[in-house]
């Protein structure tokens, strides 16, 4: 359903692992500004401090109509409903940051936040594959994995928001340690770090593979796997191989377990489109037939990489007649 198109203005805010990207976005889902800033994310502290700079500077800067409400897409534990930045391993956050009232009192705004992968999800089902489906799976494969759930409409959260974490389903038995404490997890065979590991340990046997370049030369990452397995490398298609297994048992499960009616991926992984349907060949040969029959695409996310996280941000300000939503400030 197509949203009500009105020009009303609000900041989506995308904190991330190396920068924080702020945009002003219109609540008909049109970004009309955005600008990267640093993250410095040495303590809690500088956390804080940067997500606030990120704003004042993107508002000083902005010489657009005055935003309604600041939505804000942060990493780790995340209290929504209490405003609270609870916990996160990235961001240095080991005390429990009450952010929305730091974060209003500042800007005398009205702020929302939530998790990174829920923001993205709650833009996907604004703005993209919510618009023609209600029961939809988003996968974010970049450095990390996790997925949002989308059923009869709504984002599923489970009792402490953290559903979804797909990246920590064990894929290989006998597999490698995680950053999570367990091992085999899809998340350390598939993540965009993860990949690169594999091929940086496997080098050294495989003297003749095209990877040797982009690595002297800085730029081994996952996209440059894919390519070299695409053109016959044999170390790429070793990993690429093993990594199609590992994504396509984890989606395979989760759709046997949920009965979406599309899987869309986003993240920087699954910009190559090979990958892609390596994956989702795997997918369409070993899903349920019962479960199969519903899926109807198995597709990117309608966002591109750099910009999902933003809009997303964005949406948590918006409410379900289209306009930004109100809330009394705590201040
Ligand atoms: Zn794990």
């Amino acid at each position: 359903m197509q949203q009500p198109i009105n020009h009303r203005i609000v900041l989506g805010v995308d904190f991330g692992a190396t920068k924080i990207q702020v945009g002003a976005i219109t609540c008909s889902g049109k970004i009309l500004a955005a600008k990267k800033f640093p993250t410095c994310r040495n303590s809690q502290k500088e956390s804080v401090a940067s997500l606030q700079n990120a704003i004042s500077s993107f508002l000083k800067e902005w010489d657009g109509p005055p935003p309604d409400a600041i939505g804000i897409g942060l990493v780790g534990d995340i209290d929504w409903i209490n405003g609270i930045w609870v916990y996160s391993m990235n961001a240095k956050i080991s005390e429990p940051v009450p952010i929305v009232s730091i974060l209003e009192k500042q800007f005398s705004l009205p702020v929302f936040i939530d998790n990174d992968v829920n923001c993205a999800t709650i833009a996907e089902n604004y703005f993209g594959i919510g618009r023609i489906s209600k029961h939809f799976v988003l996968i974010n494969v970049g450095t990390g994995i996790a997925c949002g759930i989308v059923d009869n409409g709504r984002l599923v959260r489970g009792v402490s928001n953290s559903a979804g974490e797909l990246g920590h389903n064990c894929v290989e038995t006998n597999g490698d340690l995680c950053s999570c404490g367990y091992f085999g997890c899809l998340e350390s065979i598939v993540g965009g770090a993860a990949l690169i590991r594999s091929a940086v340990t496997m080098l050294p046997s495989y003297p003749e593979s095209s990877l040797n370049t982009p690595y002297e030369e800085g730029n081994l990452h996952s996209n440059a796997i894919f390519e070299a397995a695409r053109s016959g490398d044999q170390l790429a298609m070793a990993i690429a191989r093993r990594a199609t297994k590992a994504l396509g048992i984890g989606v395979v499960n989760l759709a046997n377990l949920l009965n979406p009616e599309y899987i869309v991926f986003a993240g920087s992984v699954m910009r190559n489109e090979w990958f892609l349907d390596q994956v989702r060949k795997f997918v369409y040969d070993n899903t349920m037939v019962m479960t199969l029959n519903y899926i109807e695409g198995i597709t990117t996310s309608f966002t591109n990489v750099g910009d999902v996280g933003t809009y997303g941000a964005g949406c948590l300000c918006i409410g379900a007649d289209g306009l930004p939503r109100k809330k009394a400030l705590s201040v």
